[in-house]
């Protein structure tokens, strides 16, 4: 178990430069343990330079990354408890769906690292002495070579005791093997190299680890399909299990659904977040879908230029947008120019309107943020606005209205009912409907 007060991760002050281009400007960041993180942003803004900083595979310019309080900075991708899914998926088109998932584990030569190993007691020295020694008569040993022989046949006993006792240890630790389901192969290697000090894993072990998986990633009953024959999901499954089998402590995903077509993406985010939560590893996933980081992530790091702009769960993110970039990324949204006129009420088109917990100094100019789903059409006598309806579109759940504004500015509202165009409307909202932003620069 990790120490709960170190996170997993940190990037600490994160620069990245290629040549002039000033690629990531400062990056702070906190992953804990059994989180799914998004890096959420437009094309261009960093996301994946950020993921491939985090497994290794790139180096900051300045700034370090630290893993459970270590720094890891400069360790190469192999070195790090992190394991990569990429966009590509890259799996071996000539080996079948067992075979790509077990082909980084069979590479594996020191499979237990971590296992502490038992100390192996020296043996008595002085063998071949002793051996004359015993060869002898007991009558024509002199006292001090009969009392050599006793103390040496002490030490062996107690060699033989601690040695019995090193293979039990030993067993219980890297050489606890299942003989009965050994390959000839790896008999006839354990034959020759009973102790090994370090060894891979044997083949059952593979076969039970890849099974787990497979069962894991619902790919149970394709073990043997060639992966060039799967569909671009069961691909996108097969380098998940991959990924996964070695039970990496922080599993990096670009992009990894964007491949797929709408439905089966939908079917893969709810089976990620699924896997994720089973599985207890921290994902990593980077994209640029709104709606995939929504549906999937405890916390959501909305990048924009090189930058964080904010971070936040899903709700937080979604309901306080911190400006105009993030509400405007996540989600629909009407944003209008309003000014603080007291420490309960912001004025925007024309209008005083009540407004909970104000933290903008009076008199400021605020970005004032209402989502078209929280808004509601009712008669112009019960409007808080006014205006007519300037176009209406069946989304399928709801309609999507525009109605322009006494000011001519079009306000979007999501609703249930089909209201005509040209029609004079009122338009209303709750009070906490309301978000004040900070005007970007
Ligand atoms: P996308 O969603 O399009 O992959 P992203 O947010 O993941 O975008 P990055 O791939 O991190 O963005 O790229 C950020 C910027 O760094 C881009 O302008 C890109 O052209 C540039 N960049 C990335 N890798 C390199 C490189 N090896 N050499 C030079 N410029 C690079």
């Amino acid at each position: 178990m990790g120490n709960t007060d170190v996170p997993l991760l940190e990037l600490k002050d994160i620069v990245k430069n290629f040549g002039e281009t000033k690629v990531l400007k400062g990056i702070n960041l906190t992953i804990n343990e059994n989180e799914f993180v998004t890096l959420l942003g437009p094309s261009g803004c960093g996301k994946t330079t950020t993921l491939r900083i985090i497994g290794g595979f790139e180096q900051p310019t300045s700034g370090s990354v630290m893993f459970q309080g270590k720094d890891i900075t400069s360790l190469p991708p192999y070195k790090r408890s992190t394991n990569t899914v990429f966009q590509s998926y890259a799996l071996f088109p000539h080996l079948d769906v067992y075979d790509n998932i077990a082909f980084g584990i069979r590479l594996i030569k020191d499979a237990f690292p971590n296992v502490h190993e038992p100390k192996r007691p020296e043996p008595p020295f002085d063998d071949k002495k002793m051996a004359k020694l015993r060869a002898k008569k007991p009558s024509e040993l002199t006292e001090d070579e009969t009392e050599a022989l006793e103390d040496y046949d002490d030490s062996l006993k107690s060699y033989n005791k601690a040695m019995s006792k090193y293979k039990v240890e030993y067993d219980k630790t890297i050489g606890n093997v299942n003989v009965n389901r050994l390959t000839f192969k790896e008999k006839v290697r354990r034959f020759f190299n009973p102790h090994p000090k370090k060894r891979g894993f044997m083949e059952y072990e593979i076969e039970e680890k890849v099974a787990a998986v497979i069962k894991l990633v619902n790919l149970t009953g394709m073990e043997h399909r060639n992966v060039s024959h799967l569909s671009g999901g069961q691909r996108q499954r097969v380098a998940i299990a991959r990924a996964i089998v070695l039970r990496p402590k922080l599993l990096l995903l670009d992009e990894s659904l964007s491949a797929l077509d709408l439905k089966l993406r939908k079917e893969m985010q709810y089976e990620l977040k699924e896997l994720q939560k089973t599985t207890g590893i921290t994902f990593v996933f980077v994209t640029h879908d709104q709606e995939e980081a929504l549906t999937m992530s405890d916390k959501i790091v909305v990048m924009k230029d090189g930058y964080i702009e904010q971070v936040g769960t899903a709700e937080e993110i979604y309901n306080d947008p911190t400006d105009k970039y993030v509400a405007n990324f996540i989600g629909d949204s009407n944003i209008l120019k309003g000014q603080i006129v007291d420490s309960h009420h912001v004025e925007f088109d024309g209008k005083t309107f009540l407004c909970d917990d104000i933290k903008f100094p009076i008199g400021s100019t605020v970005d004032v943020m209402l989502r078209p789903e929280d808004l509601d059409i009712v008669y112009p006598s019960k409007g808080k606005l006014l205006g007519t309806v300037d176009s209406i579109f069946f989304k399928g759940v709801f309609y999507e209205v525009d109605v322009k504004l006494e000011n001519q500015r079009i306000i979007t509202i999501h609703t249930t009912d089909y209201i005509p165009v040209d029609k004079e409307v009122g338009v209303t909202f709750d009070t906490e409907d309301i978000t004040l932003m900070e005007v970007m620069d």
